[in-house]
């Protein structure tokens, strides 16, 4: 149910912008989403949809990326996706591995019509 607070936060912040820029419909969220905040863009987008009933927001669709998390490789220094990681840097072959782990959300841009 996470999902709620950041729904919220998500329409307040495009609900501002669309006052701002005069905008009278907002199609499209894009959205940024790092691979260790578990945030199911397809509930985001459900209650936006019950949020923006009869705002600019109404029938918005979410588009969303995930980023993954990076690991970073403490002997050589070099940095490859989890999805790339086994348990051993691919450069070198160290275990002296570090997770970032990657939690940022970011709304992206926002299309309107
Ligand atoms: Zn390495």
């Amino acid at each position: 149910m996470h999902e709620l607070a950041v729904t919220e936060y998500v329409f307040n912040l495009v609900s501002k912008q669309a006052k701002e820029h005069k905008v009278d419909k907002v199609s499209k969220i894009h959205l940024e989403i790092g691979d260790q905040c578990d945030y199911v863009p397809e509930i985001i987008e459900e209650y936006l949809q019950v949020m923006s009933e009869g705002t600019p927001l109404e029938g918005v669709k979410v588009d969303a990326t995930v980023k993954e998390s990076t690991v970073v490789c403490k002997d050589c220094g070099a940095t490859f996706t989890r999805h790339e990681f086994k348990d051993s840097c691919p450069k070198c072959g160290s275990q002296n591995l570090r997770l970032q782990r990657c939690t940022d959300f970011i709304v992206k841009n926002i299309e309107a019509e």
